[in-house]
């Protein structure tokens, strides 16, 4: 069956890294009151090619639902169709529109919410980002039940470190939100974190495994609620670092539906 397709317009197209070639856009789709989706979905964009040929990609939505409107955060792929269409869209003077459907994906927060780890690099962000604003509303009740929520955030350079402005102001204001950017390949003027996204996952599951009085590996064998350690983990982004952030994981003795994930690749 024919999936419905949308037609949605760019509002508005910002560069938030210009060495990483990456944008954040706002979209509205056209004819319609509401385009609901649940935080961490994706849709699916759907545009020809210069041969004529169809083109789907899937994107992330990195806002959490807001009347007709969705955010996405792209980044150029050398050489990639989608991508580069989607950062030469121009905003001026009226938008330029693609077609759309969806929205799609089963990476969207398990309830009850529960203390969680959301693990991402590069443009896995996005669905972090719809996460954190439908669970810290900025104006409206917090969904987060006073759960702490830690973002760690992966990637080579600062030039990469996307929405940091955003999620600091985050941390400020939600003292349960923590905030961990962590670079792979700082320079020495860097004050911030360092080395790939497992070494502060270990750092945060250990501490709190000991505050709690937890022994790890955890026991597979009781389940993870009966032994105090209803925590999750959403992974994000290219499928090394899932697959990586999942082995480190496993190795804890996490039980499987405590780990979330969405690979790009
Ligand atoms: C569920 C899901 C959600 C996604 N969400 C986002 C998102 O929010 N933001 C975003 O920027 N991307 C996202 N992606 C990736 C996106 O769908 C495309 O794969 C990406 O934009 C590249 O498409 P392209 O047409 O430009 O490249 P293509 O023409 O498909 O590929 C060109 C070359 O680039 C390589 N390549 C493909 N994808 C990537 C990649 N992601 N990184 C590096 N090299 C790649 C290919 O192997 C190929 O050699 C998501 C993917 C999935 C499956």
């Amino acid at each position: 069956m024919a999936r419905e397709l949308y037609t949605a317009r760019l509002l508005r197209k910002t560069c938030i890294s210009e060495v990483a070639q990456c944008y954040h856009f706002v979209f509205e789709v056209e004819g319609r009151d509401s385009f609901d989706y649940l935080p961490g979905q994706f849709i699916s964009a759907v545009a020809p090619d210069e041969n004529g040929k169809q083109q789907t990609r899937a994107y992330s939505i990195a806002s959490a639902a807001s009347g007709s409107k969705f955010e996405l955060c792209v980044n150029r792929v050398e050489n990639g169709f989608f991508s580069n269409y989607l950062a030469d869209l121009s905003d001026l003077p009226v938008g330029g529109t693609i077609q759309i459907h969806g929205p799609h994906g089963h990476f969207v927060l398990q309830e009850p919410i529960t203390d969680s780890i959301f693990v991402a690099t590069g443009t896995g962000v996005a669905p972090m980002r719809a996460f954190a604003e439908w669970l810290f509303p900025a104006d409206g009740p917090d969904r987060s039940q006073g759960k702490d929520i830690w973002l760690v955030y992966g990637t080579r350079h600062e030039t990469d470190v996307y929405y940091k402005e955003e999620f600091e102001a985050l941390a400020k204001r939600a003292p349960n939100f923590h905030y961990l950017a962590t670079l792979s390949r700082a320079l020495d003027d860097w004050a911030g974190l360092r080395g790939h996204v497992q070494v502060h996952i270990s750092k945060t599951v250990e501490e709190r495994a000991k505050l709690r009085g937890i022994p790890l590996p955890l026991d597979p064998a009781i389940v993870a609620a009966a032994q105090s350690f209803d925590i999750y983990c959403y992974i994000c982004g290219l499928n090394f670092m899932v697959s990586g952030v999942r082995e480190l994981l496993d190795g804890y003795g996490w039980h499987k539906k405590q780990i979330v994930f969405e690979r790009y690749d």
